[in-house]
């Protein structure tokens, strides 16, 4: 059985899988968000009744994260919703945007966007959060009512996104029917050299099967290469694997995910204990690539979806008007160090945003320090617009008064992970897919720019 398979058979209690079964698996995790929670919750007052309590109320994470600095007053009441569900139910993995349970969210646009609005336990987007506060264990069955759910494949898990009518039954019942989906392999080898980023390694992966070319199936990534891949490298990956369709992204377990996952649950007082799957011999796949890390070059994903792949070096004709750097597949720490190292000393020629994925994001760059300066001095001097008021943002447009968001027909080009017609906001603005090293460079030139042109000393 392929990893995925491993996993399903686990979580169904069966000794064996293949792909095409349809199986019922029991849930580790139920994760929801301010966008679809409210809407899961209806679905499930519904069908399990009003006064219904939720199947382990110890199993369900709630992080508001999308719509949230915004003065749009229904997207501040779903955050509301949210907290009178999680006190009702007695939730105890709720990451409220403010500290006072009994209390209601109101976004202040006159405190601008910049100044951090949030209380102490607020975790930022979700799919960054979860990991962060101990809640992605390997071997796991982790649902999320959010396509990149299956972001927290980087740990070994079956993550996937499912929708607001399956979450409101998960929430009742904490089981889901399942068909088992075929595996694709690809295979990792040799090291990314400099300019090169694991965001470069997925949107190449794209490209070669198409935006659609894994629709329901696993994308398994394993092989020597991944021992060079950090974990943030791993979670951008498996991020995009629904950029190609994907049921779920999924990566071998190692002594990395183990250090990684084992400080974060102490950290957290999370359940400490998981089982991760191994490799087999008999896998049986229905695609095999091989990726060579050393070959790839900073790729870019052109307008209009994440398919559209070409070589940054190819592109130098395409004037921008604006830069992003955030979201949960672009706004770790890491993508953000990367960033700066491009951009330390110099400034920007287009409009250019940083949104930190995270509150402990936004923490990791006030403090670490290079030479006199913070690397979010850096940025700020670099001319990037930076908010502490991390979260979803403008990767998905949202309300009018988004940070970031492309309230006109622009160009951008973003290190977030998707780029259909619309999805930053105005319907005929423009959006080009790029690893932080690209998104920096090409602020830098004002045009889409191979990173290598940039590269710090
Ligand atoms: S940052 Fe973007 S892709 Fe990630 S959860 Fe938020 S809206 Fe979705």
């Amino acid at each position: 059985m392929t990893l995925t398979e491993k996993i399903l058979a686990r979580a169904s209690g069966r000794a064996q899988v293949q792909a095409g079964d349809n199986v019922w698996v029991n849930a580790d995790v139920l994760m929801t968000h301010d966008v679809c929670g409210p809407g899961t919750i209806g679905v499930f007052k519904r069908e399990f009744g009003n006064t219904a309590k939720v199947w382990d109320r110890n199993k369900i994470v709630i992080i508001p994260d999308h719509y949230i600095f915004t003065a749009d007053s229904k997207s501040n009441r779903n955050v509301d919703i949210l907290r009178e569900f999680v006190r009702e139910q007695g939730i105890p993995y709720f990451y409220d945007v403010i500290d006072d349970p009994e209390g209601k969210w109101v976004f202040d646009a006159s405190k601008g966007a910049l100044k951090k609005q949030y209380g102490s336990h607020y975790a930022g987007v979700c799919h960054t959060a979860l990991p962060q506060k101990g809640h992605t264990r390997p071997g796991e069955i982790l649902f999320g009512t959010d396509s990149h759910t299956c972001m927290a494949g980087a740990f070994n898990q079956f993550a996937t996104g499912i929708g607001n009518t399956d979450a409101g039954f998960v929430m009742g019942t904490g089981r889901l029917l399942l068909k088992v989906p075929e595996t694709m392999h690809f295979r990792i080898e040799g090291q990314m050299q400099p300019g090169v980023m694991a965001k470069d390694i997925i949107l190449h992966c794209i490209g070669e099967i198409g935006f659609d070319g894994a629709t329901y199936r696993a994308m398994q990534f394993d092989g020597p290469g991944v021992a060079s891949l950090t974990i943030d490298d791993r979670m951008t990956v498996a991020n995009m694997a629904i950029e190609a369709g994907g049921k779920n992204g999924i990566f071998e377990f190692d002594a990395q995910t183990k250090a990684f996952v084992d400080y974060r649950c102490r950290l957290n007082g999370t359940k400490p204990s998981y089982n991760p799957v191994e490799r087999d011999p008999n896998e049986k796949f229905v695609h095999e690539t091989v990726v060579d890390l050393s070959k790839l070059e900073p790729t870019v994903a052109c307008h209009p979806d994440p398919g559209q792949r070409k070589l940054a070096k190819e592109l130098g004709n395409i004037k921008l008007d604006r830069a992003y750097i955030g979201s949960c597949t672009g706004g770790k720490t890491s993508d953000f160090l990367e960033f700066a190292r491009f951009l330390r000393g110099k400034k920007v020629a287009i409009d250019t945003f940083g949104v930190p994925a995270t509150p402990e994001i936004v923490h990791d760059l006030q403090t670490a320090r290079w030479g006199e300066k913070t690397v979010w001095e850096i940025l700020v001097e670099a001319g990037v617009q930076m908010t502490e008021n991390a979260g979803c943002a403008a990767c998905l447009g949202g309300p009018v008064d988004t940070f970031g968001r492309m309230n006109a027909p622009l160009k951008c080009i973003s290190a977030t992970n998707r780029n259909f017609p619309g999805r930053m906001g105005h319907k005929e603005s423009q959006v080009f897919l790029a690893s932080p090293a690209t998104v920096a460079a090409s602020a830098l030139a004002g045009k889409i720019t191979d990173p290598r042109e940039y590269l710090p000393k």
